[in-house]
């Protein structure tokens, strides 16, 4: 009923040159997925996965966008600077992003609506810290995340919206949530969208994506749980061997 979207996070990795022969060599191993094939890239490298990934089934995003139409902010991207480029989708709040950047709840639905109304796409990150999660604090932070993300966002506006559950402690780090543990945790963002937008829209239109170290030896077990909808993937994203592998699970 939801269709699978595997995404890759590049985050600060590939240089143009890198791009070019990272993205030539995954567009014929991808070529017959059945899931939604998403590759976020640095902004450097938008021009050129958009180039080589025209007329295939893969799909190209960046990761972050400002809030404003344009303006006296240094060093940020608009969401109109973007759509010039071919983006379509974007990652909004990742926990590199919160933990590193400053990003907050706020900020997050600020991108998001940004994002939206320019016709893109959000990844929207959000997941609790290992501190959080020894703290039995899990629900509470990933219910908030929720909740303030969706801040006066349409229902209509859910078909292009992604969330991705991503526990911190999960990300680069090697460990993976149990496919029990992504599974619970999901479906507590699940019954939020509920609360937020009927039982029908979360459970037929919402799809939400499991993060932290994803990859070949995992996907098939997480892919398997009945509430996560595909993946957001960082270090196996950046071998086209291994984001193959996962995209074709
Ligand atoms: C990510 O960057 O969103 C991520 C999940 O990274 P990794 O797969 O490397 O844990």
């Amino acid at each position: 009923m939801r269709k699978p979207i595997i995404a890759g996070n590049w985050k600060m990795n590939n240089t143009i040159a890198e791009t070019e022969k990272l993205v030539t060599e995954l567009i014929p191993m991808v070529a017959d997925a059945k899931a939604d094939v998403v590759i976020c890239v640095p902004y450097t490298s938008i021009a050129k996965a958009v180039e080589l990934t025209k007329g295939t089934n893969i799909h190209v995003g960046a990761e972050n966008v400002h809030w404003a139409e344009k303006g006296a902010f240094t060093g940020e991207i608009s969401a109109n600077m973007l759509v010039e480029l071919g983006v379509e989708y974007v990652v909004i709040g990742h926990s590199e992003r919160r933990q590193y950047f400053g990003e907050t709840d706020q900020t997050v639905n600020m991108r998001t609506k940004a994002a939206l109304a320019h016709g893109l796409k959000p990844i929207i990150c959000v997941g609790e810290t290992l501190e959080e999660r020894e703290g039995n604090l899990t629900e509470e932070v990933v219910v908030r995340q929720t909740v303030e993300a969706f801040k006066d966002i349409d229902a209509n506006e859910l078909a292009n919206i992604v969330i991705a559950y991503e526990p911190v402690w999960a990300i680069g780090t090697g460990k993976t949530a149990t496919s029990e543990q992504a599974n619970d945790t999901i479906k507590i963002i699940r019954d939020t969208m509920a609360k937020l937008y009927g039982d029908k829209t979360a459970e037929e239109v919402v799809r939400i994506q499991y993060g932290g170290s994803m990859n070949p030896a995992n996907v098939k077990e997480l892919m398997a749980m009945p509430e996560i909808d595909g993946g957001l993937i960082g270090g196996a994203s950046l071998v086209a061997e291994k984001f193959s592998q996962v995209v074709n699970y």
